[in-house]
């Protein structure tokens, strides 16, 4: 009869220092084969196994969109007659097909030149902007981007530029973020971002940010806003700031 030897394991060191192993005699060769055979079986098993996956939701951030003004609230007129709603609205329009692209959640708080307001309200503007914080609240979004244009008495102001609320150390945070990248691929962009007390900067506590992404009232940026290469340059910079914040 043959005698198989394993050593399965090592024991604790003895206290006289010598090893100490353990051994298993199997003195029967079928038990031998009959072991090796369950041994195989069990790792053809183990492989086989159906794979169970946890179901893990993926996280999607979500982004409130705010096209500035709409309906009876034109916002600032150009150097050359740009209407402000409009070109708002179409620069919001480019940043919700970027984020999407990215894999955000989009909420647009208007997709149309109407404003928000109730025909019947008798403060339109204030209903208005309620109609915009109402929504930012029922979506609880990561953040808020208030797309608008800039304008100014003196026309050779120019420089896209971002405000934030200077009590909402997130929205100062969001807000460094995108100025920087305005910075990196826009020529005239302002240095730094700027705090402001403006009603959708205030009105939840979500980091929201205002951007303004140009002057309207400078004949010189107001055509370059008008082109589409500038506006996707402006919304690609603004899309790297929030990714950068978030990250
Ligand atoms: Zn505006």
């Amino acid at each position: 009869m043959v005698n198989f030897y394993f050593v399965i394991y090592k024991k604790e060191k003895a206290l006289n220092s010598n090893m100490k192993y353990t051994f298993i005699t199997i003195t029967n060769f079928k038990k031998l084969i009959a072991i090796l055979v369950l041994s195989v079986l069990a790792i053809i098993f183990c492989i086989s196994a159906p794979i169970v996956y946890s179901q893990t939701k993926v996280y999607t951030y979500s982004i409130v969109i705010d096209a500035g003004h709409g309906g009876i609230d034109g916002g600032s007129e150009g150097f050359n007659g740009t209407k402000e709603s409009e070109i708002n609205l179409e620069y919001a329009k480019t940043l919700e097909q970027y984020f999407k692209d990215f894999g955000f959640k989009t909420i647009m708080t208007r997709s149309n030149e109407n404003g928000l307001y109730s025909p019947f309200a008798s403060n339109k503007k204030k209903d208005d902007m309620l109609k915009r914080k109402q929504i930012i609240e029922n979506s609880s979004p990561d953040l808020v981007v208030s797309i608008h244009m800039n304008s100014f008495t003196l026309s050779s102001s120019r420089g896209a530029q971002v405000f934030y609320n200077k009590d909402n150390e997130n929205s100062k945070l969001l807000a460094d973020q995108i100025q920087k990248q305005f910075v990196l691929n826009l020529t005239k962009a302002r240095k730094t971002s700027q705090s402001a007390d403006y009603y959708i900067l205030n009105c939840t506590s979500v980091p929201s940010v205002i951007v303004e992404c140009g002057f309207i009232s400078n004949q010189e940026e107001e055509t370059l806003l008008n082109t589409s290469q500038y506006r996707e340059k402006v919304c690609y910079s603004i899309l790297c700031g929030v990714v950068s914040y978030l990250m």
